[in-house]
């Protein structure tokens, strides 16, 4: 059951509270009642945006060149994949260098 409702108004109880309705938060849900708790999901957005991020990417998946690309004779390569991303990035800060090595290590492992 789900409900939106001022904070200030909501004087249930519950074993577990998790904030954030995203996969991570999902999951920790679904665990919890599993262990049969009770819970209450909080996120900030309205239900139509139940998931977070992974309502977003539509259960996409980040592959470069995978068999399947190659059968449907879709072009694709690694450094296709580091061009597409370096560009949107867009990393020119010091700042970046954690974000370009985790960039760097996705890709090597979306490639493999
Ligand atoms: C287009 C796209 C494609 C993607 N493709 C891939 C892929 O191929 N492979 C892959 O591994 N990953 C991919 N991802 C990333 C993956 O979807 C995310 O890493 C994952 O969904 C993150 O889950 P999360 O629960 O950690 O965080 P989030 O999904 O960000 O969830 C956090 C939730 O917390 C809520 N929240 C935040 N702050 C508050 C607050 N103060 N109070 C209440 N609620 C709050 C947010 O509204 C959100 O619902 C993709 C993402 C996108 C957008």
């Amino acid at each position: 059951m789900s409900r939106t409702m001022p904070l200030a108004e909501n004087r249930e109880q519950t074993d577990v509270l998790v904030i954030g309705a995203g996969l991570a938060g999902l999951v920790a849900a679904a665990e919890a009642l599993d262990a049969g708790r009770s819970v209450m999901v909080l996120d900030q957005e309205n239900e139509a945006n139940l998931g977070g991020q992974a309502w977003w990417s539509f259960g996409g998946l980040f592959l470069i060149d995978s068999p399947e690309q190659r059968r449907l004779g879709i072009r694709d390569s690694l450094e296709l994949a580091r061009g597409d991303w370096l560009a949107t990035a867009g990393f020119d800060r010091d700042t970046d260098v954690w974000g370009r090595q985790w960039a760097e290590a996705y890709l090597d492992f979306a490639a493999g």
